[in-house]
């Protein structure tokens, strides 16, 4: 089998057979095939698509690949939450501490930001002294003391992904639905859980930007859940404007605390989001039967303070500072912050989520290149959300950065992404539009 040929055919338009798949993934993982066969081939898939056999069989063999999580020695109910990205999302750090307070078993590996979207792992580790880079023996030991685990996928899990993934944010070739529901649900099918919630993020500041985009890649990834024999529900959710006030590491681990700590202050989009995810968790797991049920034994657990105190358990398993996080005073914050004050009169009718990430980015609390170093006080503090009613003067936003010269760079972007019209020309957008596959 020559590569050449496999990617001659590809491009083309023909489909490869499973053989040709497998032949290249796995000369991809091992060295084998060089990056510059690898681009062309994937560039080839990004115009002329994989049909739904070569999709399954590239998910095949990526898992393949490497090693795999199992859990058989793992009692309970086993789910992984994966969200496709955004600004500001938080939920994982809310969503897993309230379900793991229930008895499900959470195997959560996340990656980290990369552009304006944020990642998990970085939000974790800003709080200071959390590992998470652990072990596989150690995951099953973590996930059968305390139900849940928030941490960086091992190296050898789906080696080819990371291999991939770096290539195609190089050579142009991330967006492809195909490639992208590969390389999700490669690592999901990794990880071992026995079922699967997806958010797939939609709007401005998403991957997918309409909800054709959105409804192809969830049902897509619902297939080859299935077809690997994974239970598979997904919901999509609005990213046109970021999610909750805070965009930035610690900042957003403040977020996830306040919220944990029922405090009324916190942002009822972030709220409702979190707890329908419960929800649908929940009722995955046979616990409850009802969103409604599920939202309700997610607000106990949230007022009863059995959430907040599954966060420390498996934030102090990992090494992490618990009096740090639970207690915003003790925090460090940034040294400089700065008021963005709007120039206009009416009602702010859209965030853009795109514009506010790559500000956050570039005030330290991103990357924009793999080996940036990201610095966990950094950050935005939205004042006003899309809805408010606002005057010139009104303070919409505060920077959170390290020194002036970001603020100065960053700031004009902050105060474009606000769209300020007369109140006529708001029209709410909602923050679940569906959600698919059956989870009763
Ligand atoms: N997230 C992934 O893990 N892979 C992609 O291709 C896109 C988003």
């Amino acid at each position: 089998m020559r590569v050449v040929d496999i990617i001659g055919r590809k491009r083309d338009g023909f489909a490869n057979t499973d053989e040709e798949v497998q032949f290249l993934i796995r000369g991809f993982a091992l060295g084998q095939i060089p990056d510059y066969q690898m681009s062309s081939w994937l560039m080839a898939v990004v115009c002329r698509g994989l049909d739904e056999r070569e999709t399954f069989s590239l998910t095949d063999a990526m898992v393949r690949s490497g090693e795999t999580l199992d859990l058989s020695t793992v009692p309970g109910f086993s789910l992984d939450k994966h969200s496709t990205g955004g600004v500001g999302d938080k939920t994982t750090m809310a969503v897993v501490p309230i379900l793991a307070s229930l008895g499900i078993v959470l195997p959560k590996m996340s990656g980290r930001g990369l552009g304006h979207t944020g990642g998990t792992l970085d939000k974790l580790e800003s709080v200071p002294g959390t590992k998470t880079d652990i072990a596989i023996a150690d995951i099953i030991k973590q996930l059968r003391s305390v139900g849940g685990c928030l941490c960086a996928q091992t190296k050898n899990l789906v080696p080819a992904d990371s291999k991939m993934y770096a290539l195609r944010d190089e050579s142009g070739t991330v967006n492809s639905l195909p490639l992208i529901a590969a390389s999700i649900m490669s690592k999901k099918i990794a990880s071992g859980a026995s079922a699967i919630l997806l958010d797939v993020k939609v709007g401005r500041g998403a991957f997918m930007q309409h909800m054709d985009d959105a409804r192809e890649l969830a049902n897509l990834m619902i297939r080859i859940g299935n077809a690997n024999g994974r239970r598979v529900v997904a919901v999509i959710t609005d990213m046109s404007h970021p999610l909750g006030y805070n965009i930035g590491n610690l900042l957003e681990v403040r977020e996830v605390v306040t919220l944990l700590k029922d405090n009324p202050w916190s942002e009822p989009r972030f709220k409702e989001l979190v707890k329908h995810l419960c929800s649908l968790g929940l009722a995955m797991a046979g616990i409850t039967n009802t969103i409604a049920e599920g939202k309700d034994l997610a607000q106990r657990q949230i007022v009863s303070g059995a959430a907040l105190a599954k966060l420390s358990e498996i934030v102090a398993m990992q090494g992490g500072d618990v009096e740090i996080m639970t207690h915003t005073i003790k925090q460090p914050t940034a040294r400089v912050k700065f008021d963005v004050k709007i120039r206009s009169t009416g009602v702010i009718t859209a965030l853009d989520a795109d514009r506010i990430g790559e500000a956050a980015m570039r005030l330290g609390a991103g990357r924009s290149s793999k080996d940036d170093i990201i610095d966990p006080t950094a950050g935005i503090l939205l004042r006003k959300q899309v809805g408010s009613r606002v005057v010139e003067g009104t303070v919409v936003a505060t920077l959170h950065a390290p020194n002036e010269v970001l603020v100065r760079q960053v700031e004009e972007i902050v105060h474009d992404a606000f769209h300020v019209l007369d109140a006529g020309s708001y029209v709410e957008t909602p923050l679940i539009h569906e959600t698919i596959g059956n989870y009763n």
